[in-house]
């Protein structure tokens, strides 16, 4: 079965005027888009045809050869857990319960976590992602490079923050760093981070 542009989990325009219609209609409606019709075609009368996404990912991880079934299947996947990490009007402090409570364990405080996952964003040199991990029950940040994610690495995803600069670009121009802070105080949907936290 072919794999399918997710929809958008709020209307296009809800995340204005952080994140316009136009950057959704780009990231989701072309870039998005173009990494599911790429990976169909590369799949396409294959062994992995047919496959869970994930399986997919699993199964061409570390292959040079398959890295271009690699790239596009990680981006479906981080773009369609991207867009679950944000909502309308989110963002701020985390709810409390075991959310807060972890982040206050494992890094010390909400501040920290803060700090570092901006550190994060802001140091990917070009394309990549910013990550909220659990690894070993332990949480922590990452950052990957181009379509790389946790799962080709053995970890739990818990959040992520797109810092392409298609992601961007069109709203904050090359203002990265006004992005990632208007990204935690106003967009990130904690509810999908305690609920990932929860089925971890
Ligand atoms: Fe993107």
């Amino acid at each position: 079965m072919a794999h399918t542009l997710p929809a958008l989990p709020y209307a296009i325009n809800a995340l204005e005027p952080h994140i316009s219609e136009n950057t959704l209609e780009f990231h989701h409606g072309k870039h998005h888009a173009a990494y599911v019709a790429n990976l169909n075609k590369l799949l396409d009368g294959t062994d992995l045809d047919g496959k869970s996404l994930e399986d997919v990912i699993t199964a061409v991880a570390g292959d040079a050869s398959k890295a271009g079934v690699f790239n596009n299947a990680a981006q479906v996947w981080n773009h369609s857990f991207y867009w679950q990490c944000m909502k309308p009007a989110g963002g701020g402090q985390p709810p409390s319960g075991a959310l807060a409570e972890k982040i206050n364990a494992d890094f010390g405080s909400f501040e920290a976590f803060v700090e570092q996952f901006k550190a994060a964003g802001a140091t990917q040199f070009g394309s990549g992602w910013a990550w909220l991990i659990l690894d070993g029950g332990t949480l922590k940040i990452t950052k990957t490079a181009n379509a790389d994610l946790p799962l080709a690495h053995g970890q739990k995803a818990l959040l992520t923050m797109d810092v392409w600069e298609h992601a961007y670009y069109l709203d904050y121009q090359n203002k990265r760093p006004d992005y990632m802070t208007t990204f935690l105080d106003k967009l990130v949907n904690w509810d999908f981070v305690a609920a990932n936290l929860a089925a971890a």
